[in-house]
C-alpha cells in the first residue's frame, strides 16, 4: 500500500502522524469550517474560488487562516502527486477548527488547527448519470448555510435512511420551500428556465459554474426563493456538487420529475461542464 500524506499544522506528515488534540474545540464544541474541492489529473478545479469562499467561511467564524493561498495551492499539488491522486479525479479537503481550547467555550486565535488531505474520488454509478437518481426530502435548514462548517450532523445521521430510499442525496426543505441537499445544490427547469433557490444555501462552486454554463447556453435563470410545490411541477431536476459534478434527479419522494428521464437541458448542461473538468 503507497504511503498517505497530508499537510498538518504547517508540514506534510504522513497521515498516521497528524493528531489532533482530544481538547481541539473543533472536537469538543464542533467549531471550524470545512473546504471540499476536486482535483483532475493533478489540477484543481477552480481552486480561487474554493479559496475565497474557504477565507469568507474562516472570518465567520473569526478563524485565523494560518497558510497563503499560494501555498495553499502548492502544498495540495504536492499532496496529489505523493498520494497518487495525480492521475485520475480526487478529492481535497481542508479542515480548519480554533485549535486546542483554552476554555469552555473559547479558543487562542493564534493557535488554530489546519490540515489538507487528499482522498480517492468515491464515484458514483455511471448508472445515475445515464439514467436519473432519486431525492428523498427532509425538514431541515443549515444554521449559517452560507459558509461551510464542519458541521454536518444532519447530513451524516441521514445517510442510512437515504440508502434504505436508494437516494442519490437528501434534499432539505423547510416551511414550504426547498433550499439545498445534505452536500450538494439544487437546480429546476420549467418551461426552459433553469431556477435555483439563492437564499440561505450554501453557493456551490458546481452551482456557480453551472450559472456560467447556463449563461453561456443563453438559457433564462432564476436565482430565487423555491417552493416545494415546484419541485412537483418542474419539467427537470439536477443537483450539482465537487464530488459528482451534476447529476441528474428524475424521481423526488414518491413521485416522478417530469416524464421521469432526464431532461434535455439537463443532459446539454452536463455535457458542457464535463468539459471544462
Ligand atoms: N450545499 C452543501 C450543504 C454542501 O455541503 C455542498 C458541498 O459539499 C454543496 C452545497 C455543493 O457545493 P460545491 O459545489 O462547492 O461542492
Amino acid at each position: 500500500m503507497q504511503e498517505k500524506y497530508c499537510y498538518f499544522n504547517g508540514a506534510i506528515v504522513k497521515v498516521e502522524e497528524a493528531k489532533v488534540s482530544a481538547f481541539d474545540i473543533g472536537l469538543l464544541r464542533g467549531f471550524g469550517v470545512y473546504e471540499a474541492m476536486a482535483g483532475f489529473n493533478g489540477n484543481i478545479f477552480r481552486f480561487s474560488d474554493h479559496w475565497n469562499r474557504f477565507v469568507d467561511s474562516a472570518h465567520t467564524l473569526s478563524l485565523n487562516i494560518p497558510i497563503t493561498e499560494e501555498k495553499a495551492e502548492k502544498v495540495i499539488k504536492e499532496l496529489l502527486v505523493k498520494n497518487g491522486h495525480d492521475q485520475d479525479r480526487a478529492n481535497i479537503k481542508f479542515i480548519l477548527t480554533g485549535g486546542t481550547a483554552t476554555s469552555s467555550l473559547e479558543f487562542n486565535f493564534e493557535t488554530p488547527t489546519f490540515y489538507i488531505f487528499t482522498e480517492e474520488c468515491a464515484k458514483i454509478p455511471q448508472e445515475i448519470y445515464d439514467n436519473g437518481g432519486k431525492l428523498i426530502t427532509y425538514n431541515y435548514k443549515r444554521e449559517l448555510p452560507k459558509i461551510k462548517t464542519i458541521n454536518y450532523i444532519t447530513a451524516v445521521n441521514l445517510q442510512n435512511w437515504r440508502k434504505e430510499e436508494k437516494a442519490i442525496e437528501v434534499l432539505y426543505t423547510y416551511d414550504g420551500e426547498i433550499y439545498e441537499c445534505a452536500a450538494s445544490n439544487i437546480f429546476l427547469v420549467k418551461d426552459g428556465v433553469l431556477i435555483t433557490p439563492g437564499e440561505d444555501v450554501l453557493l456551490g462552486i458546481t452551482r456557480k459554474v453551472t450559472l456560467e454554463v447556463a449563461r453561456e447556453a443563453g438559457l433564462e435563470i432564476e436565482e430565487r426563493r423555491v417552493l416545494e410545490s415546484e419541485l412537483q411541477t418542474a419539467d427537470e431536476v439536477f443537483i450539482t456538487s465537487s464530488f459528482k459534478d451534476i447529476v441528474p434527479i428524475v424521481e423526488v419522494d414518491d413521485f416522478k420529475i417530469g416524464d421521469g428521464k432526464i431532461g434535455s437541458i439537463t443532459k446539454d448542461l452536463m455535457e458542457r461542464f464535463v468539459k471544462l473538468t
